[in-house]
C-alpha cells in the first residue's frame, strides 16, 4: 500500500496544468448548446414555436401533433450539432442525474437508415425503473415508472447526446424524483403569492421563484484520491492525522487559485457557458485545496437543474486535469466543511422582487408583506425546513463542530429588527390619520435607504436575509437543491394563503382598510415568528440553551431530523397544496432513511476494513522492526540493554495498546453492525446505525490517527492529511 501512496504523490508531483484555449468570448459562446428560444424560433415551426412558449411561460399542455413538429425541430438542431443520441434526463431520488441514451439512428430495411425522433419520444419515456429507489411506491401499486417532458427546463447537448429535462412519476402518478415535487411547490407558491400581490399590484399575474447557489467543493489529484480507499467508496477521509499546518494562517481563503485548479475551472466555466449555466463568481474557500463557484440566480426549476448538471460536469471536467472533485460536506477532519448557500426570491412578471424594498411606502408594504411572511413560514415550520436538509454527510457540518447549526433560525439584521420591533407597536383595529402618516414617513418609508448601507451580515444564522434574499445556508454542498426549494415554496405558499384569508377577514367582518387590515396581521406576525428571529452568534453554546428554552429543534443527527418529514403537520402541508400526496411524503422518508442507513453500513465496513487490513498490519510491521532493534540492543549491551531501549520499549507498547483498542473496537462494531441489520423498521434501524454503529467511528479513527504519528513515515499506507491538502 505504500508503494501505492508513493506512486500516487510522485504522479502528483510531475502533473502540469492543463492549457486551456478561450477564444472566444464567454457571451459569444452562451447556450450555443441550449435549445433556447433563439434557437426554436430557428428550428420550429410558428405553432409549434408558440406552443413550446405557451407551455413554458404559462404551463398549457403540447398538443401531440404538435409535438412532432417540437421533435423534428429539435433533432434537426441536435444533429447540427453533431449529435447522434437523445435521452431523457431526470433527477431520480438516487441524488444524482439519471440518462439512457437511444441513438437517432434507426434501421428502414433494405440495408438502409434514417435519424429519427419522434414526437412520443420527445414527450415520454419508459426508462427501466426498477433499480430507482421509490420507498415502496412501485410496489404498492404495481405501477411502472414513466419520464415526461419538462417544457420549462430547455433541452441541451452534453457531449454527442440530446437531454431532455424530464420528470419520473409513477403511472399512479406519484412522484418518483426530485422535479415533480418542486414543480408543484412553483406551482402553488406562484398562485398564493399572485393573490396576495394583487393588494398591492392587479397586473401581476405570475410569481417565479428565484435560486442562486453557491457550490462549495475540494479538488484533489486524482491519484492521491485514488491511493484512499475511504474516498473512493465515500467520498471523505474516515481517517488520518491533522497535518502540522491546515487553515489556521488563513492563507487560503480568497487567495491566488493555484495553477492546476484555475485551469481546471477555465475549462469547467467554458462547458458551463456552452451548457447556459450562468457561472460567474469563483475563489478559493476556507480550506486549503476548497474553492467555491456561483452562478448568477435564476427561476429556481431552472436553476436546480443546472446545479444538478454541473455536479455531473464537474466530476468530467476534472478527469481532464487528473483532479477529482470532491462534494461530500465533510471530506477533511479539522478543516472547514463544504455547503450550498441557497439565496431564494420571489419575483413577479412585472420584475418586481418581492423581497426588494420598493421606492414608495406602498410597495415597500408589499416587501414587508412578504418578508415577514417569510420569517413567519420559516417560524412556523423550522422542523421541516430542517428535516429537508439532513443527509448522513451533512450531519458533519449541522450540530457537529461546524456551522450552521442544526438550528433553523432567520437573521435579518439590526435595522429590520428596529423595523419590525416598531410595527409591533401598530394600533388594534384602525388607525389613525396620524399614525398612518408616521408608519409611512418612518417605518416603512425609511426601509430602502436603511438596507442599502446595511452591510450587516450574520454568517452562523441558517437562514439570513441578506438585504433582497434569504440565504438558506444549512444546505448541504453535495444536495440536490431541490429538496430544500420544494419545501422553502410550499410553506411559503401555506402561509401567503392563510395571510390572504386573514387580512381578507379583517377587511370584511372589521371594516378595516387594506393597508389597515395588512398592517394589523403583519403586527401579529411579528410577535408570532420571535421564537425563530435570532441575531447573536449561532454557533455558540449558549444559542442551543436559548433556542431549546424557545422551543426551537435541534435535531442533530438524519434519523432524528427526518421524522418531521412524516408528522401529520408536514404530511397535511404538502398534501394540501397538492405538492406531495401522504404517499409520496412517506416514500421519501423511506428512501431517506434508508439512505442514510446504507452510508452508514459502507462507511463502518470501509473504515473497519482499512483499519484492521491496512493499518495494524503496517503498525505490526513496524513493532517488529522496534522489537528486533531491542533485541539486537540486548546482544550488545546484555542487562544493561534498557539503558538505550526504553524508548522502543515504551513504543513496541504503545502500539500494541493500539492495536488492541482497534481489534476491539472493530468488534464491536461488527456486532453492533449485525444487530443493527436484523432490525426491520427503518426509524429503529437508523436510530441503531446512528447512536451504536457510528460512534465506534471515532474511537477507531483515535487509535488509527495515533499510529500515523508513531509509525515510520517510510511504511505508512494511507496518504496523508499534508499530502491530501497540500500537494498541487
Ligand atoms: P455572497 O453571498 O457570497 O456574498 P452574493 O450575495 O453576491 O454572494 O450572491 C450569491 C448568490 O446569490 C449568487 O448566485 C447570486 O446570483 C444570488 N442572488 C443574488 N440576488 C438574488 C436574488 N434576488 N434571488 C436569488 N438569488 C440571488
Ligand atoms: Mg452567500
Amino acid at each position: 500500500m505504500s508503494t501505492l501512496r508513493f506512486y500516487a504523490i510522485k504522479e502528483t508531483l510531475n502533473r502540469k496544468p492543463i492549457k486551456i484555449e478561450e477564444n472566444e468570448r464567454r457571451s459569444a459562446i452562451f447556450g450555443l448548446n441550449v435549445f433556447n428560444e433563439d434557437t426554436m424560433r430557428q428550428y420550429l415551426t410558428k405553432e409549434a414555436f408558440v406552443s413550446v412558449m405557451d407551455a413554458t411561460k404559462n404551463g398549457s399542455k403540447i398538443d401531440r401533433h404538435v409535438a412532432d413538429h417540437i421533435s423534428t425541430g429539435m433533432k434537426e438542431w441536435a444533429i447540427s450539432k453533431g449529435a447522434t443520441h437523445y435521452t431523457h434526463w431526470f433527477q431520480p431520488l438516487t441524488g444524482t442525474t439519471a440518462e439512457k441514451h437511444d441513438a437517432f439512428f434507426e434501421p428502414i430495411g433494405n440495408g438502409r437508415a434514417i435519424e429519427k425522433f419522434g414526437g412520443g419520444q420527445l414527450v415520454q419515456q419508459e426508462p427501466d425503473a426498477s433499480s430507482f429507489p421509490n420507498g415502496g411506491i412501485r410496489n404498492t401499486f404495481e405501477a411502472r415508472g414513466y419520464t415526461a417532458w419538462d417544457p420549462t427546463s430547455p433541452a441541451f447537448i452534453y457531449g454527442t447526446t440530446l437531454c431532455i429535462p424530464t420528470v419520473f412519476v409513477s403511472y399512479t402518478g406519484e412522484a418518483l424524483d426530485y422535479k415533480t415535487p418542486l414543480l408543484r411547490a412553483l406551482q402553488a407558491v406562484d398562485t398564493a403569492a399572485v393573490d396576495v400581490c394583487k393588494y398591492f399590484d392587479k397586473n401581476i399575474k405570475k410569481v417565479n421563484a428565484s435560486l442562486g447557489w453557491e457550490q462549495e467543493y475540494f479538488l484533489i489529484d486524482s491519484a492521491l484520491a485514488a491511493s484512499r480507499p475511504d474516498i473512493v467508496l465515500t467520498g471523505r477521509t474516515m481517517l488520518g492525522h491533522a497535518p502540522a499546518k491546515g487553515q489556521q494562517l488563513d492563507d487560503h481563503y480568497f487567495g491566488t487559485i493555484p495553477s492546476r485548479a484555475m485551469q481546471f475551472m477555465r475549462d469547467l466555466e467554458t462547458e458551463c457557458m456552452l451548457l447556459g449555466i450562468p457561472v460567474k463568481t469563483r475563489h478559493n474557500e476556507v480550506a486549503p485545496n476548497q474553492f467555491e463557484l456561483a452562478p448568477v440566480f435564476d427561476e429556481a426549476n431552472l436553476a436546480v437543474d443546472h446545479n444538478s448538471l454541473l455536479m455531473d460536469l464537474m466530476h468530467k471536467v476534472g478527469e481532464r486535469h487528473h483532479l477529482k472533485v470532491l462534494f461530500h460536506e465533510k471530506p477533511f477532519k479539522g478543516v472547514n466543511g463544504s455547503g450550498k448557500h441557497n439565496n431564494w426570491s420571489l419575483s413577479t412578471d412585472t420584475g418586481v422582487n418581492l423581497f426588494s424594498p420598493g421606492k414608495t411606502p406602498m410597495s415597500n408594504l408589499q416587501f414587508l408583506t412578504f418578508f415577514i411572511n417569510a420569517i413567519k413560514a420559516v417560524n412556523d415550520h423550522e422542523e421541516i425546513v430542517r428535516a429537508a436538509i439532513a443527509s448522513a454527510s451533512n450531519d458533519h457540518r449541522l450540530g457537529a463542530n461546524e456551522a450552521p447549526p442544526a438550528i433553523v433560525s432567520v437573521f435579518i439584521g439590526e435595522q429590520l429588527t428596529n423595523v419590525l420591533n416598531e410595527l409591533q407597536n401598530v394600533t388594534n383595529g384602525k388607525l389613525s390619520p396620524e399614525e398612518k402618516t408616521d408608519l409611512k414617513l418612518n417605518v416603512v418609508g425609511k426601509i430602502p435607504e436603511i438596507l442599502l448601507d446595511n452591510t450587516d451580515r450574520n454568517r452562523t444564522s441558517s437562514f439570513a436575509f441578506t438585504g433582497n434574499k434569504f440565504e438558506f445556508r444549512a444546505v448541504g454542498s453535495k444536495a440536490n437543491c431541490a429538496n430544500p426549494m420544494t419545501v422553502l415554496n410550499t410553506i411559503m405558499a401555506r402561509q401567503l394563503i392563510d395571510f390572504k384569508i386573514e387580512v381578507d377577514a379583517l377587511i370584511k367582518d372589521k371594516n378595516l382598510k387594506k393597508d389597515e387590515a395588512i398592517f394589523n396581521v403583519l403586527r401579529e406576525y411579528i410577535k408570532l415568528s420571535q421564537n425563530v428571529l435570532f441575531e447573536g452568534n449561532g454557533y455558540g453554546e449558549e444559542w442551543e440553551i436559548e433556542a431549546e428554552k424557545r422551543g426551537l429543534s435541534n435535531h442533530k443527527t438524519t434519523p432524528e431530523a427526518l421524522k418531521a418529514k412524516i408528522s401529520d403537520k408536514a404530511i397535511k402541508l404538502f398534501d394540501d397544496l397538492g405538492v406531495m400526496n401522504r404517499v409520496e411524503s412517506e416514500a421519501r422518508y423511506e428512501i431517506e432513511m434508508e439512505d442514510y442507513i446504507m452510508r452508514i453500513q459502507i462507511e463502518s465496513r470501509v473504515l473497519g476494513d482499512i483499519a484492521r487490513n491496512h493499518i495494524v498490519p503496517v503498525a505490526v510491521r513496524y513493532q517488529n522492526i522496534l522489537i528486533k532493534n531491542v533485541k539486537g540492543l540486548k546482544d550488545i549491551y546484555g542487562d544493561d540493554f534498557k539503558k538505550f531501549g526504553q524508548e522502543q520499549l515504551n513504543l513496541i507498547e504503545e502500539i500494541s495498546e493500539h492495536i488492541a483498542s482497534i481489534n476491539s473496537n472493530v468488534t464491536l462494531m461488527i456486532d453492533e453492525r449485525r444487530t443493527a441489520n436484523k432490525i426491520e423498521e427503518i426509524d429503529k434501524k437508523a436510530e441503531a446505525y446512528c447512536f451504536r454503529v457510528k460512534p465506534f467511528f471515532d474511537d477507531i479513527r483515535y487509535h488509527c490517527d495515533k499510529l500515523e504519528l508513531l509509525v515510520d513515515d517510510e511504511i505508512w499506507p494511507l496518504t496523508k492529511y499534508r499530502e491530501l491538502l497540500f500537494t498541487k
